[in-house]
């Protein structure tokens, strides 16, 4: 079996272009949907996915703004920029990159953005909603690895996934996602005995480990749906994941590459969750 590639920036592609679409009509209603990028430190990898969100949100006609502060900046500092924007009517997105200088509390940052700006879907309100089964903005990077495998037309429910990785804003959440598509949902991480005996049970299985070339292609069910969410530099400066690309393509029916797979799913999932925002201001505007 040879999979089918699931190519994420082609799917992005044809997202921005219904984004851009949605914009305009905003637009003709007076309302310019803007993102603000709050960025503490220089910190190389976080410059180049904030690079990738402006291009995207240019590319959709979305206001985009970075507010680029030292690595001293004070955790007092971040919270007034936060408060600013919190209150600021002509911005309906605020992220603030992570991860943040050591001296900063992230949870105290993150639960300060106003949980109707937050486009990142990190602030507890939104997180419990999309537990509840709510609309909210959701998690961007889960949210995109759930239209990739809509996009192919693979039915989740009743699936077995496997998601390997348990972090707040990819393992968990995406996990949670796929239990609300009613799949039948197994996490592993670095405590997991055994992983491969649930890794060849998955017919969806989620790598979001952050481990070069973890997943072997014997570690894959036959058929398998495989996402590769894991983005590692080798020495040699070339990027790959956390799944043996060319073992798994051997085995899996679907398979995502990296690059360009659910990196470009993730950036244009932020477009949407600010649209979306923008959406809701304008609705409580006219109400
Ligand atoms: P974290 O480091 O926060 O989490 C990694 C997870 O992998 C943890 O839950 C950890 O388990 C688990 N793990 C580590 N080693 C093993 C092991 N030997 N066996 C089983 N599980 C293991 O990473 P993130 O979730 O933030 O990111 C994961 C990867 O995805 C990274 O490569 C990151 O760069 C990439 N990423 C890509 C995005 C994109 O848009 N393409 C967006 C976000 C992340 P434990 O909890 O027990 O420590």
């Amino acid at each position: 079996m040879t999979a089918t590639i699931i190519d994420g920036k082609q799917l992005s592609q044809t997202k921005r272009s219904e984004l851009a679409k949605e914009v305009e009509q905003i637009k003709a209603k007076g309302l310019l949907p803007k993102l603000v990028v709050i960025l503490v430190g220089d910190n190389p990898a976080s410059l180049s996915y904030i690079r990738g969100k402006q291009k995207a949100s240019e590319e959709i006609g979305v206001g985009f703004k970075l507010e680029h502060f030292p690595a001293a900046f004070t955790e007092k500092e971040l919270l007034d920029v936060i408060e600013h924007y919190n209150n600021n009517d002509e911005y309906h997105g605020i992220l603030v990159q992570l991860p943040l200088p050591a001296h900063i509390d992230e949870t105290a940052v993150v639960e300060a953005i106003s949980p109707q700006k937050d486009v990142d879907g990190f602030h507890p309100i939104n997180i419990g909603r999309m537990m509840t089964g709510q609309e909210t903005f959701l998690p961007c990077t889960p949210a995109g690895i759930v239209e990739m495998i809509k996009s192919v037309g693979v039915e989740i429910t009743g699936k077995n996934v496997v998601v390997v990785g348990r972090s707040n804003i990819v393992g968990k959440p995406v996990g949670q996602l796929l239990l609300n598509e009613h799949a039948t949902v197994t996490y592993c991480h670095s405590k997991t005995k055994n992983l491969a005996s649930y890794t060849k049970e998955a017919d969806i299985l989620v790598a979001a480990v952050g481990r070069a070339n973890f997943i072997k292609g014997n570690d894959i069910k036959p058929g398998a749906v495989v996402i590769d969410v894991g983005v590692n530099r080798l020495d040699t400066g070339k990027l790959c994941g956390d799944v043996v690309f060319d073992e798994a393509k051997e085995v899996a029916s679907f398979l995502t590459p990296v690059p360009g797979g659910v990196g470009p799913m993730t950036i244009t999932m932020l477009a949407h969750n600010t649209v979306q925002s923008a959406k809701q201001f304008l609705s409580k505007q006219n109400s």
